[in-house]
């Protein structure tokens, strides 16, 4: 089999010694276990710059999918009315979401290559008082675009309503001021910049609003305040923990701090990211996001002009020298994209450029 590294935004190539660590068995209802639960919970509070008094932390089996699903199912009330900000497939699969659960909303459609705006966002709450929630995404996998969250919370708590936030591909990667923007909910999981392998996602919760939630929710597995109120008495999981990628995400979060924090994390993806724009720019590569919008985490690219070739192609001829990239999720352009989050370098962005040239200079 062919070892190579994932240029996918999740999962993500991980350390060996994150990988190490599964190779023990846990029990789950063993102290020393619960402890790491709990560890796990406190720090993750804070990375995300919030208080243990207003703040709690939820973790929850599936991936990140399923954090998304648990949040907007058990915090949006039959009595409550939802509003989705969409610019992408992420947040499309809020709509989804919600059309399975039966819960009231209305979507806020935007571009896949614009950000939302904030004020469209008041007028829609000041044109429709029986909202009462609004959920985003942060960083749009689907394009890379890095929305603007923070002036969004801020029209959102004017109006007095609650945000939920999925920042799943760019929390830890980007620093987030959870508690000062007023976000109530935000998910993100294990496998994207905490740079652990899949398994379960994390809830940020507003400790307030959560226990508002309780009986809300329309799911057993997924109830977000039955989840909590089982882990915050002593770390347990309700259901079976998945005990190996918790042991992981717990050295993937040492290994974090190792680096230096999210500072320095955000600056190694920053500064691959636009290394890698940088260099496909120089083979004529442009990329699909104005440079102002582009987040750091993922990057759509438009194929170039005048070569004839499957993305199949392109993609076999970079794995076999080392490196997985990701087809394009757009549906407007042909594109591919490459992310740049897990254990990648400098090094790597300036060898897959090579990689990228020879394919090029070869189709054309
Ligand atoms: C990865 C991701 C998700 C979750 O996707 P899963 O396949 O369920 O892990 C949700 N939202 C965004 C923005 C993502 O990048």
């Amino acid at each position: 089999m062919i070892q190579y590294k994932l240029l996918t935004p999740g999962p993500l190539t991980t350390t060996e010694s994150v990988k190490k660590v599964m190779m023990e068995d846990h029990c789950t209802w063993d102290d020393d276990y619960k402890q790491i639960t709990q560890k796990i919970r406190k720090n993750l509070l804070k990375l995300a710059h919030v208080s243990e008094e207003d703040y709690t932390v939820v973790l929850m089996q599936g991936s990140g999918s399923f954090g998304v699903e648990s949040v907007l199912t058990s915090v949006v009330g039959e009595e409550d009315k939802l509003l989705i900000v969409a610019n992408g497939a992420y947040g499309e699969r809020m709509t989804d979401i919600a059309d399975h659960a039966k819960l009231s909303y209305a979507v806020y459609r935007v571009d896949y290559d614009q950000v939302p705006s904030a004020q469209k966002v008041e007028e829609i709450l000041k044109g429709d008082p029986a909202i009462t929630h609004v959920a985003m995404v942060h960083s749009e996998t689907t394009s890379g675009i890095l929305n603007d969250i923070a002036s969004v919370s801020k029209v959102v708590k004017a109006a007095g309503k609650t945000m939920i936030v999925d920042a799943m591909s760019s929390f830890a990667g980007v620093d987030i001021q959870v508690e000062e923007l007023g976000i109530d909910f935000l998910i993100s999981s294990a496998n994207k910049c905490i740079q652990g392998v899949p398994g379960f996602s994390l809830i940020l919760c507003n400790r307030k609003k959560l226990i508002e939630s309780q009986g809300k929710a329309r799911s057993l597995s997924l109830d977000l305040y039955d989840q909590w109120e089982t882990m915050e008495k002593d770390g347990k999981w309700r259901f079976t923990s998945p005990t190996h990628t918790v042991l992981a995400f717990a050295k993937a979060m040492e290994e974090l701090e190792e680096e230096g924090g999210i500072q320095a994390r955000s600056k190694r993806y920053y500064d691959n990211n636009r290394l890698l724009i940088q260099k496909m720019k120089e083979l004529g590569i442009r990329t699909y996001i104005g440079e102002e919008h582009q987040g750091p985490i993922i990057t759509t690219f438009f194929y170039p002009e005048h070569c004839n070739f499957s993305f199949q192609e392109m993609y076999e001829y970079i794995k076999e020298r080392g490196y997985a990239i990701y087809p394009g999720k757009v549906t407007d352009a042909d594109t591919f994209r490459i992310g740049n989050i897990g254990e990648i370098y400098e090094e790597d962005i300036l060898k897959l450029c090579g990689i990228f040239k020879s394919f090029f200079d070869k189709m054309r």
